[in-house]
């Protein structure tokens, strides 16, 4: 049998990265729940066995049931039926599949009966999911809207909607309106409150919802009459139960064709207040959307990988000119590439959800007791970490999965055109990622800022201080010349000027090929396996950013003028 979890060490060897010790035991309290909860476990090591065990049946879902059904559901869609969407056939099977195997509600407390799956390995459930069917990585990926509830909702909303996660209830995110798409501030929707009722009113429209449909749907809304911006805006629950949304259409669309994306209408539909008033973008979505970009830097990773694999296999056994195509220079030159790329973002990726781990565990601590002065300042830090490394992943995994099924279609040739083989699906889900939960420009703007703290510049300087395998250490001196490059192109500019905001991207992906590189390299010392991508992907790197800052060296303010 198939398993995308077995066949793929990369993601074992993320999960003995030596911080998980740490992650677990926060997230596991100490192992607290051992006495009360069958599956609890009673320490480190059966923490990571639970966590293989429950990884191999998400592996081998997705390879022998989401795999299979990934070209059908892309062909078929799903439909709306008396103001209810229908999955396609296939996707049904999906959903029962992973809710039989109780694979919902992951990493929510056993209290309100998830499995309390600490992130990394949730993320990697993701990443697996998506590997099996990029479309049907939302539905199931939406779970973690519940997280949000968990952290900011009361405990009576938490008692009435977490525990219907892990019976396979849908979830969805309504964030987008027509006029409110990368500027949220501009969220129009109503929120007001009936005294009669005793509970709040939405009314108005959203649009591009993924599960447009969900049974619980968590929807920025305005609530403060008189207000243009993000302070007037709450956050809500509505249950699909109260059926007062109007499913006005779902999108016909390029890609990830299985996942329903819809445009609603509410109707004067009831709703709950989640948190605090006026905190709803400010505080709630903001970390919403934080988990949310991490679901689709792995989904991305995922649909990498795949890539990797088909291209991969295509090459070693399709014949031109007498030969593989894999020994043709410009072929294997592609696949390694793609190889170096997938390896670099899921660094990254693992690297960026240990931040979440420890920062998101310590919150919820702290909720429980007062949090200690070395606790307090490493949750803070760990937070700031994610705060500018989750951006800096969206960007390069989203932009390197894109580029990933853009080579691995070329490698195929025509038949990569074609629907025969599954690369020109993957090819267009692809698309997505680098424009949902916030566009790469949206990512730039958001990760730019760990440019001018200098919070990059302080984690590279710790990855630095790594002791490197003598056999590598070439690699470690090739990074501190770009960081060194890094450096002197950063220096060039004023951070309020609009020449900095311009080189933004560049400057972005000058720290980010550091880090990355970095990241690799660390691997490559723990596992020889990862040593070409480090090699490969460190010379690619140390080339664009010379690019970048040859670019930046040379540009001429007056410029700008030119390109406005
Ligand atoms: C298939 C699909 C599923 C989706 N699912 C959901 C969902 O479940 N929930 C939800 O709420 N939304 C969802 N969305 C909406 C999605 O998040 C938005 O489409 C996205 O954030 C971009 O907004 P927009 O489409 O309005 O583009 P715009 O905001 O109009 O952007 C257009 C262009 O301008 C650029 N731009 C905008 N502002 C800036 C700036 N300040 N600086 C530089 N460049 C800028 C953008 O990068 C982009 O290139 C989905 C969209 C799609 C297509």
């Amino acid at each position: 049998m198939k398993n995308y979890y077995t066949d793929n060490p990369a993601l074992k060897f993320q999960l003995s990265h030596p911080v998980m010790e740490k992650i677990v035991a926060l997230k596991e309290r100490q192992y607290r729940d051992y006495k009360q909860y069958d599956d609890a476990p009673e320490n480190f090591e059966d923490a990571i066995d639970n966590y293989n065990r429950v990884l191999e049946i998400v592996g081998e879902i997705s390879a022998e049931v989401l795999a299979l059904n990934a070209a059908e559901v892309d062909n078929e869609g799903p439909k709306i039926v008396n103001n209810e969407i229908i999955y396609a056939e296939g996707t049904q099977k999906d959903h029962e599949a992973l809710k039989n195997a109780g694979l919902y509600g992951m990493s929510l407390p056993r209290a309100y009966s998830g499995l309390n799956f600490a992130y990394v390995p949730f993320v990697m459930a993701a990443e697996i999911v998506s590997r099996g069917d990029t479309a049907f990585a939302n539905i199931w990926g939406l779970q973690d809207c519940a997280e949000t509830l968990h952290e900011f909702a009361s405990e009576e909303i938490k008692q009435e909607f977490l525990p219907r996660i892990n019976q396979g209830d849908t979830c969805s995110m309504d964030l987008t309106e027509p006029d409110a798409g990368s500027d949220l501030q501009a969220v129009q929707l109503k929120a007001t409150w009936d005294e009669n009722a005793n509970c709040w009113r939405l009314n108005g429209v959203k649009r591009f919802i993924t599960n447009a449909d969900a049974d619980i749907k968590l929807v920025l809304a305005r609530s403060e009459e008189g207000t243009a911006d993000g302070r007037g805006l709450s956050y809500f629950v509505y249950d699909r139960k109260h059926k007062a949304v109007t499913i006005r259409r779902i999108e016909n669309k390029l890609g990830i064709k299985g996942s329903p994306t819809g445009e609603l209408v509410f109707n004067n539909a009831p709703a709950q207040l989640v948190g605090e008033r006026r905190l709803g973008l400010i505080k709630y979505v903001m970390s919403l959307m934080n988990g949310a970009r991490l679901g689709v830097a792995a989904q991305a990773v995922g649909l990498s990988e795949a890539a990797y694999r088909e291209a991969h296999s295509y090459a070693l056994q399709r014949e031109q000119f007498g030969k593989k195509i894999v020994q043709f220079p410009q072929v294997y030159e592609m696949i390694a590439n793609i190889r170096a790329k997938t390896d670099a973002s899921r660094a990254l990726l693992y690297e960026t959800t240990r931040f979440v781990d420890i920062y998101k565990a310590l919150i919820f601590i702290a909720q429980e007791r007062p949090l200690t002065l070395d606790e307090k300042n490493e949750m803070k830090q760990y937070q700031k970490f994610a705060d500018v490394f989750t951006p800096l992943l969206k960007l390069f995994a989203t932009e390197y999965c894109n580029q990933n099924c853009y080579e691995a279609i070329q490698i195929f040739g025509g038949s990569g055109y074609m629907k025969d083989y599954p690369m020109e699906r993957m090819y267009r889900d692809a698309r997505i990622t680098n424009i949902y939960e916030g566009t790469s420009q949206l990512q730039v703007i958001a990760a730019i800022r760990g440019v001018g703290n200098g919070l990059f510049l302080s984690k590279i300087k710790e990855y630095e201080g790594v002791e490197i395998d003598s056999k590598l250490i070439h690699l470690k001196e090739k990074l501190m010349i770009m960081t060194a490059q890094y450096l002197t192109s950063v220096a060039k500019f004023e951070t309020t000027s609009e020449e900095y905001d311009f080189h933004a991207r560049r400057m972005v992906e000058m720290a980010g090929y550091i880090i990355l590189g970095y990241l690799l390299l660390i691997d490559a010392c723990r596992c020889d396996s990862f040593r070409n991508s480090a090699e490969i992907f460190i010379a690619y790197g140390q080339a664009e950013n010379s690019r970048s800052a040859a670019f930046i060296h040379n540009f001429d303010t007056g410029l700008i003028e030119k390109y406005r």
